[in-house]
């Protein structure tokens, strides 16, 4: 089984000052410091237990583009390049191949989505490749199961989550950064209403400039400085997997699960878009910021499709479907949510409705649908109609 963390040796003494201290030893405050480091800006990072010990090494490690809003593309095409840049500089091994992601779907609309967001990234210059269906099943042949179609985005890559950030907290030692670990950045000390110093467990830093990178915790540690920092926590299980003889793809993603390969012969398994929310005291605080985010997408496991939007309009509930278009056809973009859809949506708005307290399901229910077009070359929506009330329950 593959070591879920490279484990890092940092450095022992607080230096009493420096121009930025970094929070947080993740993948984003590690890279955040290295850029820093590059540009001869004196560094310090702090990180409360061991480099990437966090969220960062235990993510499918997947570096993509597939399936990107037309919105973050360029910074996930970027992304990508830099992975490649910074094994050819620094030397050290983060675990990126440029391997391809393979995804495959039964279901039709899934795959019309994919085409139509292939036709688009093609257009700005991103491989990806729609698979039939005898080829899905063949690469795919490891579910013993029958695909309809998939695509495989040739330029997307994997890293290894359990070499990354140590790799890159590597490289900014090398270009001379200080790497704290155990080191729990406890306040900030102002002066004149400017930051002046990070206090942390092992002494004071005086500094000018504070970057929090502390990620689940960042919301607590803003707010205790008065800063409101709306931050949802979600919580998802990925497994560690030995495959022993079986032959499995390097990243492949269904419908239920996720496969990603981590190395010396072990994989990643994690159960596809399930995500549960703890009712904290955390949460609770910007519950209101983020509960339209958690009813979309509704789904019951029971049945197909699933909502991609609740929302309250007055007293009437709206069940909305999205449907986005890169041009404009001669058919409408709401003109996709045919018959069959109509169907799928009415009998998932009756499951939804039934787990809703006694007086919410007299509500009046509104089927509405959103069509966005994407035309413009720096793919902003372009036009934006709701159909209120497009179809009703008969
Ligand atoms: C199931 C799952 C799968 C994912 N898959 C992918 C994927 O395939 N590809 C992808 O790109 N992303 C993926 N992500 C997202 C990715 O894992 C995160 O975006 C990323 O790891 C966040 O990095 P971070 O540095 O912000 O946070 P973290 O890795 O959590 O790092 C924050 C660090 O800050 C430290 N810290 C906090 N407070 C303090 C303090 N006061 N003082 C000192 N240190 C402190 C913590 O100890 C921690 O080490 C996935 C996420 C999940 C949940």
């Amino acid at each position: 089984m593959a070591r879920p963390l490279d484990p890092f040796t940092g450095d022992a003494a607080l230096p009493a000052r420096t121009r930025v201290v970094v929070i947080g030893g993740g993948i984003i405050g590690v890279a955040t410091a290295l850029e820093l480091a590059e540009r001869g800006v004196p560094t310090v990072l702090c990180e409360k237990g061991v480099i990437g010990g966090e969220q960062s090494s235990r993510n499918w490690g997947w570096c993509r583009q597939q399936n990107r809003d037309a919105r973050e593309l360029p910074l996930a095409t970027k992304a990508l390049d830099l992975w490649e840049q910074f094994g050819a500089e620094s030397g050290e091994n983060t675990g990126f191949r440029r391997c391809g992601l393979f995804y495959v779907s039964n279901n039709d609309e899934e795959l019309a989505t994919w085409a139509r967001w292939g036709e688009f990234a093609r257009s700005v210059g991103v491989k990806t490749r729609m698979l039939t269906g005898d080829e899905a099943t063949e690469r795919g042949g490891f579910t013993g199961q029958r695909w309809k179609g998939g695509v495989h985005s040739q330029a997307d890559g994997i890293a290894n989550p359990g070499l990354a950030a140590p790799a890159v907290a590597k490289a900014l030692i090398a270009l001379g950064g200080t790497v704290l670990q155990g080191c729990a950045a406890r306040g900030i000390e102002t002066t004149g209403g400017a930051v002046s110093a990070v206090v942390t467990e092992m002494g004071t830093i005086r500094t000018r400039l504070v970057i929090q990178a502390g990620g689940a915790w960042a919301s607590s540690f803003c707010r205790q400085l008065g800063v409101s920092f709306p931050q949802a926590t979600v919580r998802q299980t990925i497994l560690a997997v030995s495959t022993g003889a079986l032959t499995l793809p390097d990243a492949f993603v269904s419908k239920s699960i996720s496969i990603t390969y981590r190395g010396e012969g072990c994989h990643t398994l994690a159960i596809s878009g399930r995500a549960k929310v703890d009712p904290t005291l955390q949460f609770l605080r910007y519950a209101l910021d983020f509960l339209p985010m958690f009813a979309r997408r509704w789904r019951n496991p029971k049945l197909r499709g699933d909502i991609d939007l609740i929302a309250w309009h007055g007293t009437t509930l709206c069940i909305v479907e999205v449907k986005t278009r890169t041009r404009r056809d001669l058919v409408p973009a709401e003109m996709a949510v045919d018959s069959d859809k109509q169907d799928t949506l009415r009998q998932l708005a009756r499951s939804y409705l039934r787990r809703l307290p006694a007086a919410a399901r007299e509500a009046t229910i509104r089927f509405d649908v959103v069509s966005i077009y994407l035309e413009s070359p720096n793919a902003k929506p372009s036009h934006i109609e709701l159909n209120q009330g497009a179809f009703g329950w008969a």
